[in-house]
């Protein structure tokens, strides 16, 4: 039996934390910093990575991470110095999400299918630039922005005005020292999640995010509002070709660069015409993805997770799904993507039907009470045998959480019945 060290406080992580402790090859799960919902909580935020190795050496953890920002900064190569396991991918690989400018050029250079782009790190050029264009674009920063560093454009104007936003005024600090200007593509979006140990990689269920603030698509993007799975929009056929004109091309393509990509690999795509466009690369789980996949995982997580490092996911059963539906309705605080308070007490846990599980977010334990502590806050996730009763059952959890700042979209999963 070992320890197993989750690090990160979102939904994502609570999920994980919940499969993981399921496993009969896993003692306790800790997680850290976790929040009001995971248990076994330790008390070490995710950029101290010498408080983390320490913590991971002295219990025997193999350590997961969740987040973005502690793999960027080279979490996995500092614990793999130390002879510590731990699962995701190195500083180097990470930058296929840490530099949305490098992962550009190295979908750019290996043929991997993404919108046309060109790189300024002046506002004069860049304006003149977009001004030269007889198509709408969106304007990147380079580096994490918490997913908030992408504006999509209408017009020429909103252009102007992103790249004075970005460049200029500095809204993302450093991370937008330099920014990309790509092509808008109008389509379809939808998530494709593997896990990869360097040499194949296995597809997750399928899923897809709802980033905008309010139903319909509108208004601001946020860290995402909610997720189900599977997703109608990716069927069997569109799989295979993201498989393996995105996924594969992508891990093979990292190996002859000489960087071996272990971890989940998730690629954001616009589907236009039938044809995968990559929008962005992740290096971890999406979040709420990880939660509706993770309801519907029929297999032990953590052996997929050792095969990831080990370099052996060929040799274990391919991953099984249940055949039910997932759906998470994501509660933010009223506000949310903007201000919004904190230290709210929520309740009616104990009234969420049996089936559903409210993962936890930006919360926190005070005595016995939970307080929100965070713009998203609870991931309400929950099965059923179709998508329409997934998003039923999800809903009637979500009523029973009180609280006085809850806010939710009220169409999660309406665009998979659309499809259907
Ligand atoms: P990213 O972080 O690069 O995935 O961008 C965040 C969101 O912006 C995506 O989920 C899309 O909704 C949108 N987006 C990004 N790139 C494009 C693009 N080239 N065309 C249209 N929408 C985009």
């Amino acid at each position: 039996m070992v320890n197993v060290l989750v690090i990160g406080s979102g939904g994502r992580e609570h999920a994980l934390s919940w499969k993981l402790s399921q496993s009969s090859k896993v003692e306790t799960v800790f997680t850290a910093p976790g929040n009001g919902g995971t248990e076994n909580n330790v008390p070490i935020s995710v950029d101290d990575l010498d408080g983390l190795a320490d913590f991971a050496q002295k219990n025997n953890c193999f350590t997961v991470v969740g987040p973005e920002d502690p793999l960027a900064a080279g979490i996995v190569d500092k614990f793999n110095k130390l002879g510590l396991r731990v699962f995701g991918p190195s500083r180097q690989a990470a930058q296929l999400e840490s530099s949305k400018i490098w992962a550009k050029d190295f979908m750019k250079r290996n043929e991997i299918p993404t919108a046309r782009f060109e790189i300024f790190d002046d506002a004069q050029k860049a304006q003149e630039y977009v001004k030269s264009l007889d198509y709408n674009v969106v304007v990147k920063a380079d580096g994490l922005a918490a997913g908030k560093g992408v504006i999509v454009c209408n017009s020429n104007d909103e252009a102007i005005s992103a790249i004075q936003t970005i460049l200029v005024n500095k809204t993302f600090g450093d991370a937008g020292n330099r920014i990309i200007i790509e092509e808008r593509i109008d389509g379809i979006e939808a998530s494709y999640i593997a896990l990869s140990d360097g040499d194949i990689a296995i597809p997750m269920a399928s899923s897809q995010d709802h980033k905008r603030i309010f139903d319909n698509d509108e208004g601001p993007n946020t860290g995402g509002m909610g997720a189900y799975s599977p997703t109608p929009i990716i069927d069997d056929n569109l799989a295979k070709i993201i498989q393996e004109e995105v996924i594969e091309k992508t891990i093979h393509a990292m190996k002859k660069e000489g960087i071996v990509f272990k971890g989940f690999l998730y690629a954001g795509i616009m589907i236009q015409d039938g044809k995968p466009y990559v929008l962005e690369y992740n290096v971890r789980m999406g979040d709420p993805e990880c939660q509706p996949i993770t309801m519907r995982m029929d297999f032990d997580l953590y052996d997929y997770f050792v095969a990831s490092v080990d370099g052996t996911l060929s040799s274990l059963p391919p991953a099984t799904w249940k055949s039910q539906s997932a759906v998470c309705v994501v509660l933010a605080s009223k506000g949310y993507p903007e201000a919004y308070s904190k230290d709210d007490e929520i309740t009616g846990f104990d009234s969420v039907p049996e089936g559903a599980i409210v993962f936890h977010a930006g919360t926190k334990k005070s005595g016995e009470k939970i307080l929100s502590n965070g713009g998203r806050v609870l991931g309400v996730t929950a099965l059923g045998d179709t998508l329409q009763s997934a998003i039923t059952n999800a809903y009637a959890a979500t009523d029973k959480i009180i609280w006085s700042q809850k806010f939710h979209r009220k169409d999660i999963g309406q665009k998979g019945l659309s499809y259907l």
